[in-house]
């Protein structure tokens, strides 16, 4: 089975982990503010957090922001449920926005319209959560402007996107956010198995997260409540949690970090052999590019007929290709049904799943598994025309 992601690992790589099982630490070592300064640099950050996941990263940036119970969140349906799940995890309220037909990313006309509708009900969210869909930036400019009118904070899930930039300048720089999120699990751009990291130019921000990563704890003096009682002392400000990343983890995705542009040259030559090979196909829709922003190509999605979709999704999976659906609307999952989310709230966004296909897209395919998985698609969709 050719799969839709996998990771790539190196020798140094290994050689870099097990440098750190033969070190004095396995966790909460010397890797873990290496890793950090690294992509914090490469980002162009003040400060970035490492965390166990993008999922915690997420929670703890909710937190960080104050969210909890009587404040709303809003993201779009088109992404995975983590993006809202750490709002339910502070016992906030959640909604959604409808994504843009081309670049199924959070549309701002949907956003703005239901901020205009919001403060006419005094019910304005506190929190917006814009996910850069396949690695694709959402319209960040247009998103930092609404907030600004609004009040709103923004946290980008950039689980996609490490490695993309908008207009001009990478993902995680936070010049229209208050903090960015990354996944490093093994199908997203770079990995450490587990793992994420959130990037901020808050100082006040920063203090809180690393904070929350660990148990609330903090051995900084400035930031206790009185003068420390000896060299052992620390306190506890904050209910936090263990979210923290290994040093054998850490010392992976600084090594992974010095290959990362080379994994996005390779994901865009991919997609762009996709393009070409598949453009000229009748009853597809592909990525729109956007001059504006460089995909960082996390995933290759295109969109079929919805008669023909589970048709061609057999086909492709019978024939060895591991095709997937990014994403299932999130409110469509049991759970969020239970919480009182309605079919219909988010037309495009379902009109999108009963289209969409995303195809292998990884360091390793090899040309002729692409060639592969474009003739299969085409004639799928041919046998269904
Ligand atoms: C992968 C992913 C996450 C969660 O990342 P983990 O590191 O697995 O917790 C969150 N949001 C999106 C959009 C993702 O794709």
């Amino acid at each position: 089975m050719i799969p839709y992601g996998r990771q790539h690992i190196t020798q140094a790589d290994i050689d870099a982990v097990t440098r750190v099982l033969h070190a004095d630490y396995l966790t909460q070592g010397p890797e873990i503010p290496l890793f950090e300064d690294a992509f914090k640099a490469y980002c162009g950050a003040k400060y970035a957090v490492a965390v166990n996941s993008a999922t915690s990263g997420l929670h703890i940036a909710c937190l960080a922001l104050g969210l909890g119970p009587g404040d709303l969140l809003w993201s779009v349906p088109n992404t995975f449920a983590a993006s809202t799940n750490c709002a339910l995890y502070c016992g906030a309220e959640v909604d959604f926005i409808d994504i843009d037909p081309n670049s199924w990313n959070i549309s701002i006309p949907a956003l703005e319209q239901k901020l205009v509708q919001a403060k006419k009900a005094g019910r304005l969210p506190k929190i917006v959560i814009p996910v850069h869909f396949s690695g694709m930036p959402c319209d960040l400019a247009a998103i930092h402007a609404l907030a600004q009118e609004y009040g709103f904070h923004v946290i980008e899930d950039a689980a996609h996107a490490s490695g993309a930039s908008y207009e001009g300048t990478k993902i995680g720089d936070g010049r229209f956010s208050d903090m960015a999120v990354f996944s490093f699990h093994p199908v997203k751009i770079m990995t450490t198995a587990e793992g994420g990291m959130v990037t901020t130019n808050s100082q006040a921000l920063y203090q809180k997260l690393a904070r929350l990563r660990t148990h609330g704890i903090t051995r900084d003096t400035a930031q206790m409540t009185n003068a420390p009682h000896g060299p052992w002392y620390y306190q506890q400000l904050d209910l936090g949690y263990n979210y923290r990343l290994t040093d054998m983890q850490a010392a992976l995705g600084r090594s992974q970090l010095q290959r990362i542009d080379t994994y996005v040259q390779t994901r865009r030559d991919l997609a762009q052999r996709y393009h070409a090979a598949l453009g000229k196909i009748s009853n597809i829709q592909l990525p729109v590019p956007d001059t504006r922003a460089q995909s960082s190509h996390h995933l290759y999605v295109v969109r079929v007929p919805a008669s023909a979709h589970a048709y061609i999704f057999d086909r492709m999976r019978q024939s060895g290709i591991g095709v997937n659906l990014h994403y299932i609307p999130v409110y469509w999952h049991p759970y969020y049904q239970q919480l009182g989310f309605q079919k219909g709230l988010c037309p495009e966004g379902e009109r999108y799943y009963a289209e969409a296909i995303s195809l292998p897209l990884y360091p390793g395919l090899t040309d002729d598994q692409h060639s592969y998985v474009c003739s299969t698609l085409e004639n799928a969709l041919a046998e269904r025309a």
